[in-house]
């Protein structure tokens, strides 16, 4: 956690709106300075088969150490990079090192990288992507980018572009974050979608309430009609975990039972264990992120 009353303090901030003014631009031109001096890294966090608890691949979570500020989440830094233009350099910089680790894993093993409405927006994304499958060598089968509902909705004509071009390199394509949003299942099926990652919000009572297993449940098997591959985030308890099993087509899950987001060497030590371990006994249970 937050040690010191400076990270401490920072450390409550999740939104970019719980800023102020001079914070905010002592975050900019920090931001800046740390984007070129690469201070920033990345965790990556597994997703597992939900039959037989295998990783088939991690997402990949940018993170900023700031010297003196402390941790600072995405969701506050990734909209001031958008704001001050430096969103693609962001999102370059996790494609690329995502791309270059994920080669060391073993095969088949994927990793997914989030993108942001910005970059559609400033970016030939498919071009951006392209470029860093071939810098790394990883095959074009092993990396998934994740869009969010609204970018879809912010950038409809400009994703429908980058999704096609995407899904002929072989790239996979996630909606992220479902549920949160106002798009509909009928409207995805117009974009060529390889897997849907429903919202954690879903998981949270699931255990509690009949309709909200059933509201999952059907969206779950909405989705596997549309042929898509169905994650769900956010599973932090075994009880989660077995009502979710219940539902039924769900193909695999996400979240701090199975793993919480883990530095590059720790990562790839598990990876390299459980590749050939199958069942339980590779499970992790909560710790820090
Ligand atoms: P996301 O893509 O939906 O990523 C999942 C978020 O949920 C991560 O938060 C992860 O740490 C958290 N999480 C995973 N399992 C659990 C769980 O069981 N319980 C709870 N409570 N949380 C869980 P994180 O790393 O803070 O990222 C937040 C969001 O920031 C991400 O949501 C994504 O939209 C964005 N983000 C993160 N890295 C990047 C990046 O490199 N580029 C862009 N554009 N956005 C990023
Ligand atoms: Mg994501
Ligand atoms: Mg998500
Ligand atoms: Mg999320």
């Amino acid at each position: 956690g937050a040690k010191g009353s400076g990270k401490a303090q920072w450390a409550l901030f999740h939104d970019v709106m719980d800023i102020d003014y001079r914070q905010r631009q002592r975050l900019k031109s920090d931001l800046r300075e740390a984007l070129d001096k690469n201070e920033l890294f990345l965790v990556y966090q597994p997703i597992v088969d939900i039959r037989d608890h295998r990783i088939i691949g991690c997402e990949a979570l940018a993170r900023w150490n700031h010297p003196e500020l402390g941790r600072i989440p995405p969701s506050v830094f990734v909209p001031i990079a958008e704001e001050i233009g430096a969103i693609s350099d962001l999102t370059r910089f996790v494609l690329t090192t995502a791309a270059r680790e994920c080669a060391l894993w073993p095969s088949p093993l994927k990793v997914a990288v989030n993108l942001s409405a910005t970059d559609f927006r400033t970016t030939d994304v498919a071009e951006m992507v392209r470029q860093s499958l071939v810098k790394t060598g990883l095959p074009a089968n092993r990396l998934e980018v994740e869009i969010t509902e609204s970018t879809l909705i912010e950038e409809k004509q400009a994703v429908s572009k980058a999704l096609t071009l995407l899904r002929e390199q072989g790239v996979g394509v996630a909606l992220d974050d479902f549920g949160t949003g106002y798009s509909s299942l009928s409207y995805l099926h117009a974009l060529p979608f390889t897997k849907l990652k429903i919202d954690r919000s879903f998981v949270a009572d699931i255990t509690t309430s009949d309709r909200s297993l059933k509201l999952l449940s059907n969206i779950a098997k909405l989705s596997k009609d549309l042929d898509l591959t169905v994650t769900v985030e956010g599973i932090e308890t075994e009880a989660q975990l077995a009502a979710i099993s219940r539902a039924g087509d769900i193909d695999q899950v996400q979240g701090f039972l199975f793993g919480v987001p883990l530095p590059r060497r720790e990562i790839a030590e598990l990876v390299e264990r459980v590749a050939y371990a199958p069942g339980d006994a590779f499970k992790m249970r909560a710790g820090k992120a």
